[in-house]
């Protein structure tokens, strides 16, 4: 296995683009993989194409619509009128696809090991989180063990967002470099249009309010600092 390689489970959003530049910094060789799983907006995959080139990352695409299919919910099915909010007595919104990320990281997994790779990159965080259960640090641990198990190997699944909000996502992205470009060529909306989309999806919400408490901060920081 190779020390120096790492992969990043990359959909092309504001999260797991953070993560790809992260892993540039840590990782000599870096390589993204996204999946079509039948979702609405396939388009992020051609945005994800776009931002592996500008990083200079292998990039590759996986064609597994199953997964879409299994499920019954709102970013696979154009007949789910999308939940704005966790409905009462629901665990998580109907933007969730269920088994999404058990199944992206059991085939990250394959993928790398055919290249000689153990590191596993991915943007899931439990902080801001939706109330999806696969964004959870417990699942995320509970994998890695079960892909060790499963393939005799000793990957490690990295999650550099998993403890911070999408204020401090921002943060770690303006750190890397990468603020403007994560901002103007990412896919996050739930409608499917890419930067600041659509702007009132929960998930452009989620992004707008953590995007606009980070760059008042950042102004408080510089006012702080030329008045020092
Ligand atoms: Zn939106």
């Amino acid at each position: 296995m190779n020390k120096d390689s790492a992969l990043v489970v990359f959909s092309g959003g504001q999260d797991s683009t953070t993560c790809l530049f992260w892993a540039k910094r840590k990782f000599k060789k870096v390589y993204a993989l996204s999946f079509r799983y039948s979702q609405k907006h396939e388009r992020e995959v051609d945005l994800a194409r776009a931002i592996a080139g500008k990083a200079d990352v292998d990039f590759g695409v996986m064609d597994v619509p199953l997964i879409g299919q299994l499920g019954h919910n709102a970013l696979t099915d154009s007949s789910v009128p999308m939940d704005e909010r966790i409905p009462d007595g629901a665990v998580c919104p109907n933007t969730f696809v269920p088994g999404r990320n058990l199944f992206f990281l059991s085939m990250s997994a394959v993928y790398a090991r055919e290249r000689g790779v153990n590191h596993l990159v991915t943007g899931v965080s439990q902080t801001d989180f939706s109330g999806y259960p696969d964004c959870r640090d417990s699942f995320i641990k509970s994998l890695n063990v079960t892909l060790n198990l499963a393939m005799d190997e000793q990957f490690v699944i990295h999650t550099p967002l998993m403890w911070l909000d999408k204020a401090e996502t921002w943060a770690l992205a303006d750190e890397l470099g990468v603020l403007d470009l994560v901002r103007h060529e990412t896919l996050t909306c739930y409608n499917g249009i890419p930067g600041d989309g659509c702007g009132h999806c929960p998930a452009c919400r989620l992004r707008r309010e953590g995007l606009e408490k980070y760059l008042l901060t950042k102004d408080e920081k510089l006012r702080m600092k030329n008045y020092e």
